[in-house]
């Protein structure tokens, strides 16, 4: 007869044959086993042992497994390899009948964009899924499903969506086929990397609709602001999805915002990378950025808050400046902002702790944190109730007292509950529930009553090392070590040998068990009934538990922006319609200064308008600081549009709609662009899309190519970006030729970053100054740097050798040369020389020679 696998197996295989794309962690007791190709795989990847158990088929099942308890572990490591894993839970208890089948089934899917586990997630970063719907226009969803926060917004192309993209920095994208394809394209300009697309084909009108309602509980869409049927689409798809993978209600997502690309300032990849806005460096740390130097944040609502004030600018200015107020009356009351500081400190992750609310996930442990902050939010309403500024007002208004819910909490949970499984108990507070304790009270004399059993046949039996004790398998029992075996009575029956001993047990303990163990699972029983009702009161908070948490979090990013700018002595920077000029007095760049000694960072002015000082074009020895210079003019302007304090002693900078970078080089050889294509191709865009509200930053541009080359193309997009886009540019170059533009393009002024020569070498002053610098100091700045001596000396020669000769000004004298020729040679060819006189022929003779 053919053999077939055992029942277990069979049901593995089925739930695998339905969810081939994942890795499934099939419980087996205390373990999650992997079989088959996913057994072996992971056992690679993981490096686990590869065992094998017998499945009913002469072959045995190739198998490795992980303890349940350290599953967060690595589920982690598998997430970041960019699997997906199916957790395959038991759904019955294992009964003592061991041939009933024990119910397994699939509860989750977790994948790198579904994270609910704190020990996965980043604390201070949202960890988005995206969906992408590509329909002429891609239409895009996103979510936390950690935090609640669902969002919808579209862009018209494919430049912008990857620009978008790096911005929320997905950990998943889901998108429809058409979507898939075009992510190849997508591919080819994107700079860092994204995560792989996945193609998911549940779009669909209908469907859309209905998941819709369900989820949002109105089919009124416009109160979102969705107007179009793809809008709809892309949300429904994404809905599907998550409903699909997390397998229950997601009653915490329970709005939708629209996202206006309008309303925030455009910061395309290259802009955020060149300012090191969230990370820093090839490897990209957070040390070292401006996220870094502003998140003094105390609470992870905070941190991330912080980070989408850094990564979306604003530009409307009245928000700006709601903003600015704020962080301006905190920044006046040191005391009061130190006491906030002191209650943020203890206050926990309410917002994704109410995500684990509705998600039915929250542990005893964590109701103890939720309380615990809860509690504080009354006193931090109550030190808002001094500050008069808008948004201080607004915070202190919607921050909500729970005090049903502190009360509830406070009165049902052990304050000191370790439990992180509600199934293990062990949490409720005695006096809480008179029925739970009756069961403890039942419980525990019992257990005296065995002490006092192991006392009695200690004495009766003469055996004095004997102990009873419990496991969970084998319930209690009588332990007699081997060298006292034969004192056992007659009554003892036997229950289980070791090696050194033997366990048993008798009629008297066999009762008092039943009765220990009937009030203990009662008790654990009705334990687990009360934290239901708990958390199904909690429930009905969720809702007003994100609003509060996320106003908490906003506190505390504004704390911090009046925390950074009282240590750096920053000031509150003008900004406003009205201001149509950038104007900084004693500007520093916030992350070089931090990073130098105090009083170190040589502190410079700005100054540029709409016409007469439009276009700063910059000069210097290479070190002397033009990119920091440059840098620092456009992170004050970032600052002043998050509504932070800015490095200088005054600030006045107009709204600016979008700040371009092109700094440095970063080969794309990957795609096979090269460092002049790729300078290039960032150059056009820039021209393409700056506007007259733009700052443009432009370090060296035409560098990557011959001398001539790499000057003419300098020159014209000076020319271009001052006729054509009037936008305020800042240019660094070591061509000197270029300060020539100065008093020849309308708005150019030329400025040098100050050296001083001495013995020799020179001196860095990091001064900026009016005037073109008239030499490059290539040559002490490799002196500096250690080249060899005689390699120094060497370049002193050439060097000398090349501006004898001055080969720029020959080159201009042989294309003066070529020009006269012409005009020789046509009046030689215009001369008849049939008529010509003696004379005229003497006359042009001494023409020509005169033009020699
Ligand atoms: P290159 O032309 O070689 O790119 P650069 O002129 O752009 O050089 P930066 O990279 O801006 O020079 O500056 C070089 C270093 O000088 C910085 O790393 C910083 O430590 C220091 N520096 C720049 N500006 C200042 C300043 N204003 N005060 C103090 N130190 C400064």
């Amino acid at each position: 007869m053919e053999k077939k696998p055992s029942k277990m197996m069979q049901h593995y295989l089925i739930t695998k044959e339905n969810n081939k794309d994942v890795i499934l962690f099939y419980r087996l007791g205390d373990f999650y086993e992997m079989f088959y190709e996913d057994a072996i795989l992971c056992s690679k990847i993981l490096d686990l042992t590869l065992t094998s158990k017998a499945c009913g088929l002469d072959e045995k099942a190739p198998m490795c497994g992980i303890p349940a308890k350290a599953c967060d572990l690595y589920l982690k490591r598998l997430l970041s390899m960019g699997y997906k894993v199916g957790i395959c839970e038991q759904l019955t208890e294992p009964s003592k009948n061991s041939k009933e089948i024990i119910e397994r089934d699939v509860i989750r899917i977790v994948t790198p964009g579904t994270v609910m586990e704190e020990e996965i997630l980043e604390e201070k970063k949202n960890n988005f899924i995206c969906c992408i719907y590509y329909s002429k226009e891609y239409y895009i969803a996103f979510s936390d499903i950690s935090t609640g926060e669902f969002y919808i917004t579209k862009e018209a192309t494919l430049q912008k969506l990857n620009d978008f993209l790096i911005m929320i920095n997905p950990a998943e994208i889901i998108c429809n086929n058409e979507m898939k394809l075009e992510s190849l394209n997508l591919n080819k300009i994107t700079l860092s990397s994204l995560p792989e697309f996945y193609a998911f084909d549940e779009f669909n009108l209908k469907n859309s609709e209905e998941l819709f309602y369900n989820q949002f509980k109105t089919n009124n869409y416009k109160i979102f602001e969705i107007t179009n049927n793809n809008e709809l689409i892309v949300v429904g798809g994404l809905l599907a999805y998550l409903l699909k993978t997390q397998k229950r209600n997601l009653t915490h997502i329970n709005t939708i915002k629209y996202y206006y690309s309008k309303d925030y300032m455009y910061l395309d990849v290259n802009t955020r990378k060149n300012l090191e806005l969230t990370s820093q460096g090839r490897e990209g740390k957070k040390r070292g950025s401006l996220l870094w130097l502003l998140d003094k944040t105390n609470t992870a609502m905070g941190g991330r808050t912080l980070r989408n004030f850094v990564e979306q600018p604003l530009k409307n200015s009245v928000k700006i400046n709601q903003r600015l107020d704020a962080v301006e009356e905190l920044y006046n009351n040191l005391i009061k902002r130190e006491e906030i500081i002191e209650i943020l400190k203890q206050i926990h992750d309410t917002e994704r702790l109410s995500s684990k609310i509705s998600y039915g996930s929250i542990s005893p442990r964590e109701c103890v944190s939720i309380k615990n902050s809860l509690k504080l939010f009354p006193v931090l309403k109550e030190l808002l109730s001094s500050f008069k500024s808008e948004l201080l007002q607004e915070i202190r208004e919607k921050i909500d007292d729970f005090s049903d819910v502190t009360n509830l909490l406070e009165s049902a949970l052990k304050e000191d509950t370790e439990t992180n499984n509600y199934k293990d108990g062990d949490y409720i507070k005695f006096g809480y529930d008179s029925q739970l304790d009756d069961f403890v009270n039942a419980s525990k004399n019992g257990k005296q009553w065995i002490n006092n059993l192991a006392e009695v046949e200690r004495e009766e039996t003469g055996i004095k090392g004997l102990k009873i004790e419990y496991n969970r398998v084998f319930g209690y029992y009588i332990e007699v070590t081997n060298s006292q075996k034969d004192l056992v009575p007659m009554r003892y029956i036997r229950k289980q040998t070791l090696t050194n001993a033997e366990r048993y047990y008798t009629e008297e303990l066999k009762s008092l068990e039943e009765k220990v163990l009937g009030c203990e699972e009662k008790a654990l029983k009705r334990e687990i009934e009360l934290f239901t009702n708990i958390r199904e009161e909690l429930k009905k908070n969720v809702t007003k538990l994100q609003l509060s948490s996320r106003y908490v979090g906003l506190l505390d990013a504004i704390i911090s922006l009046s925390e950074v700018a009282s240590e750096n002595n920053y000031v509150k920077p003008t900004i406003n319609e009205n201001i149509k000029h950038i104007k900084i007095i004693d500007g520093r760049h916030p992350v070089v200064e931090s990073l130098l000694n105090k009083g170190e960072f040589i502190a410079n002015d700005t100054y540029l308008n709409e016409d007469s000082d439009r276009t700063m074009i910059i000069t210097g020895p290479n070190m002397a600081g033009k990119s920091t210079y440059m840098r620092q003019v456009a992170l004050i302007t970032l600052l002043a549009h998050i509504g932070s304090f800015v490095p200088a002693k005054l600030a006045e900078i107009s709204l600016t709609d979008r700040i371009f970078t092109r700094i440095g080089a970063s080969d794309d050889l990957i795609y096979g662009q090269s460092t002049f294509m790729v300078e290039m191709t960032e150059v056009a865009t820039i021209l393409a899309n700056a506007t007259n509200q733009s700052l443009i930053l432009l370090d060296e541009v035409g560098r990557g190519t011959a001398t001539f080359d790499g000057l003419s193309i300098a020159w014209s997009v000076m020319e271009y970006l001052s006729n054509n886009i009037k936008a305020k540019t800042l240019f660094s170059t070591h061509y000197h030729e270029l300060t020539e533009l100065e008093g020849k393009l309308d708005g150019v002024k030329n400025y040098r970053i100050t050296v001083k020569e001495f013995n020799g070498s020179i001196i860095f002053l990091r001064k900026i100054a009016r005037g073109g610098a008239n030499k490059s100091f290539g040559i002490e700045v490799a002196k500096l740097a250690g080249l060899p001596k005689e390699l120094i000396e060497k370049s002193k020669i050439i060097l000398s050798e090349l501006e004898s000769k001055d080969l720029l000004k020959e080159n201009i004298d042989v294309n003066q040369v070529s020009g006269q020729a012409k005009q020789i040679i046509s009046m030689l060819k215009d001369i008849d020389l049939n008529s010509i006189t003696p004379l005229e022929a003497l006359s042009i003779l001494s023409t020509l020679k005169d033009k020699l």
